[in-house]
């Protein structure tokens, strides 16, 4: 089928099945033409629950799909890619969390969304890169166990000041963007403000102007001077700012590119809508559990 009509076809099975598709920022350019929402995991999740759809396809990964789940527990909600998954919310488990809570009794545990839903279930509370230094500030408690991006995580030991008790976890897109990455891009673009997002490396994220969500990405370039940007993330996020904010320039680091998030296709879209598939189930003591961590931090 051609592009063109998998798109009118995608359209009108979404009215017809009463659903909503949601567009993580990191996807390929072609599917944000189908999006309802286009954003952050979180502030899709969000969007999904405040409408009346009975299905929410999330083009995403799948711990986005669960967030969505978690939220909506009432909602089908389906990922077009069963093997969409992210590596770095499968590098902690429960069982980790578990024993990091045995080993570190009476501290907290903030999980970043990108966690599975069991995981979020034995946090006490949740985050996001952009609002990780407030949740962690918030805490009263001078220690406190994060999970699972270790950059994120040091990000926030740097701004609190606290002790983080990091784990293991990290992003390999944001990983494998090193200094000379950015040395290289600066040289060619001498005048371009770089922007790094949290779940960059230290030495990376020192030699950022910003260090900035995705959300605070689109934020900062609409409202700065500048005119062009290095963008120190997912290359798909240069796609969305274009997007956003077609008058100005920005240059993505382009081997920095997360596999799981380029799986979703049109072609999958369309199967997921005409197979409902793949669902995603959460445990009900488990969505309630995670449910209570995710409002903790939205009430914050
Ligand atoms: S970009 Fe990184 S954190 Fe995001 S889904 Fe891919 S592996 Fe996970």
């Amino acid at each position: 089928m051609e592009k063109d009509a998998i798109v009118d076809r995608i359209k009108s099975l979404k009215k017809e099945k009463n659903a909503v598709i949601l567009v993580h920022n990191y996807q390929r350019p072609e599917i944000y033409e189908i999006a309802d929402f286009i954003g952050d995991s979180l502030e899709l999740s969000r969007k999904a629950a405040e409408t009346k759809a009975d299905i929410i396809v999330f083009c995403g990964v799948r711990f986005m799909a669960e967030t969505a789940k978690i939220l909506s527990p009432e909602k089908t909600v389906l990922l077009p890619d069963k093997d969409a998954g992210c590596q770095m919310a499968n590098m902690v488990t429960a069982d980790d969390v578990r024993r990091l809570k045995s080993e570190n009794p009476k501290i907290p545990v903030v999980s970043y969304v990108n966690t599975t839903a069991e995981v979020k279930a034995e946090s006490d509370i949740c985050c996001t890169s952009a609002n990780a230094v407030k949740i962690v500030e918030s805490l009263n408690s001078e220690s406190v166990i994060f999970v699972p991006d270790i950059n994120l995580g040091s990000y926030v030991q740097q701004m609190t000041g606290k002790n983080i008790i990091l784990a293991h976890g990290f992003c390999y897109a944001h990983m494998h963007i090193f200094p000379d990455m950015i040395t290289g891009l600066k040289k060619h673009h001498p005048e371009a403000v770089v922007i790094a997002h949290p779940e960059c490396r230290k030495d990376v994220r020192d030699m950022a102007d910003e260090i900035l969500s995705t959300g605070g990405m689109i934020k900062f370039a609409k409202e700065s001077p500048a005119n062009e940007f290095i963008i120190a993330t997912e290359s798909g996020m240069v796609e969305r700012l274009k997007r956003e904010i077609p008058y100005k320039t920005f240059y993505p680091v382009e081997s920095s590119v997360c596999i799981n998030m380029k799986k979703i296709t049109l072609e999958k879209v369309l199967g997921s809508l005409e197979n409902e598939q793949y669902r995603i189930e959460i445990e009900e003591n488990v969505q309630k559990k995670a449910y209570a961590a995710l409002m903790k931090m939205l009430n914050l």
